[in-house]
């Protein structure tokens, strides 16, 4: 039998556990990317992602949380390399809810410890929130943070460990494989499109709004001196789902409080797009930030990262053939929210590209309003 081969092109989250999972399952792999796995521009490039299993009724996420967070951690202990922080997280439900009732049924079913609070029982527990207009909450005790372009890295160094071929250099896709920026064509088996924020730019006969990568801040502001109750250990990892989707985590990994606004910015290019915050939106975090942790009036900005979601029209992954190939997969679509999944997606994108399993039309193309799918 002849080993089956593959390229993968895009060194993220996405492309790196695909790549990775190829290869163990004995594939010969050529990984590619432009820039680096997690580097400034990619969508994996932060310091730290949030891991949580709260989705609404969307069961699939949960299971590929729970996943997932074997999967982090059996890796944690091959590359002995801490990851994964467990802090415990706060989903705080306004008063609409309905997200959140429909979450608390997945997480039984699915058996994801959590605990429902209410508000008095919450404000106890964390004294250093201001509760107001909060209605309930989720507390998940697993839930944490992972180490973004660390992981990237983390994945690459056991990929070429493990056997496979990494090339720096942009890639796109030619008649007989995937060509490169010099000029040579890589042939292979199958070839896995992973390009993140990049991928509608490759693919523009699958429409305009295949992938939209929109502009989004991430701030780190510094807590008090002497002031423990904004630092991991003191304070979970929290989700408020009010007005304006706002989270964050505590102050970790020695960098401030992280606080970031999940609203969707304007639709940039992520090569191009100058990474300056924005007085307005600091502006605006800053005035949430000190309503509803008040400790943190006054708070300074230590560090701030402009950075890009890589989003589907319905915020769901992109996981499918190419419309007019059987051997070209296109994978992305994170949507914001695709870091944690990884482990799992990579190894469900390596079970479809061998045929182990079929595409799942969750993910599929032919649901979004695309041109020629
Ligand atoms: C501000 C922010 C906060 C987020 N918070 C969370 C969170 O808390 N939890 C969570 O789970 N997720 C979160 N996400 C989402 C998550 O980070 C992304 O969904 C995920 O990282 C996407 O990974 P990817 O591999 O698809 O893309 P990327 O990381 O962008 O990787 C794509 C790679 O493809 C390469 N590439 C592109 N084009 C080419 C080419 N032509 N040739 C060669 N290489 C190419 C790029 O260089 C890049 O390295 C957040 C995202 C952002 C931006």
């Amino acid at each position: 039998m002849t080993q089956s081969s593959a390229v993968v092109v895009g060194a993220g989250v996405f492309g790196g556990w695909t790549a990775l999972h190829l290869l163990r399952k004995g594939v010969s792999v050529t990984l590619v990317d432009a820039w680096g796995p997690g580097h400034s521009r990619a969508s994996s490039g932060g310091e730290t992602r949030v891991i949580r299993a709260t989705y609404g009724a969307d069961e699939i996420y949960t299971r590929w949380v729970v996943r997932s967070l074997e999967l982090w951690k059996e890796y944690e202990k091959r590359w002995d390399i801490k990851l994964y922080h467990r802090m415990g997280g706060l989903w705080m439900a306004s008063a609409d809810g309905t997200y959140e009732r429909a979450a608390i049924q997945v997480l039984k079913k699915v058996g994801v410890p959590f605990e429902e609070l209410s508000v008095s029982e919450a404000a106890r527990r964390f004294p250093q929130i201001n509760f107001e207009d909060v209605e309930w909450a989720i507390y998940e005790e697993d839930c944490g943070y992972l180490l973004a372009r660390r992981g990237c890295q983390a994945v690459l160094e056991a990929f070429i460990e493990l056997g496979g071929t990494y090339v720096q250099s942009a890639a796109k896709r030619g008649r007989k494989g995937v060509v490169l920026s010099n000029g040579e064509t890589l042939s292979a088996d199958n070839y896995v499109f992973a390009c993140g924020p990049w991928l509608g730019g490759l693919f523009p006969e699958l429409g305009e709004t295949f992938i939209t990568p929109t502009r989004q801040e991430i701030y780190y502001f510094g807590t008090p001196l002497g002031d423990t109750r904004y630092l991991e250990g003191f304070c979970p990892i929290w989700i408020d789902n009010g007005p304006r989707l706002y989270y964050g985590i505590p102050g970790s990994n020695w960098r401030g409080f992280k606080v970031a606004d999940d609203s969707t910015g304007e639709t940039v290019d992520p090569t191009t797009m100058e990474r300056l915050p924005r007085e307005e939106s600091i502006a605006a975090a800053r005035d949430y930030m000190e309503f509803r942790f008040p400790g943190m009036k006054g708070a300074p900005l230590v560090e701030a990262r402009v950075c890009q979601y890589e989003n589907s029209t319905d915020h769901n992954f992109i996981i499918d053939r190419h419309p007019d190939a059987e051997n070209v997969w296109v994978v992305g679509g994170g949507s914001g929210h695709g870091y944690k999944h990884g482990p799992a997606l990579g190894e469900h994108v390596a079970e479809v590209v061998l045929g182990e399993t079929p595409p799942n039309p969750f993910f599929g193309l032919s649901r979004l309003a695309l041109k020629n799918a």
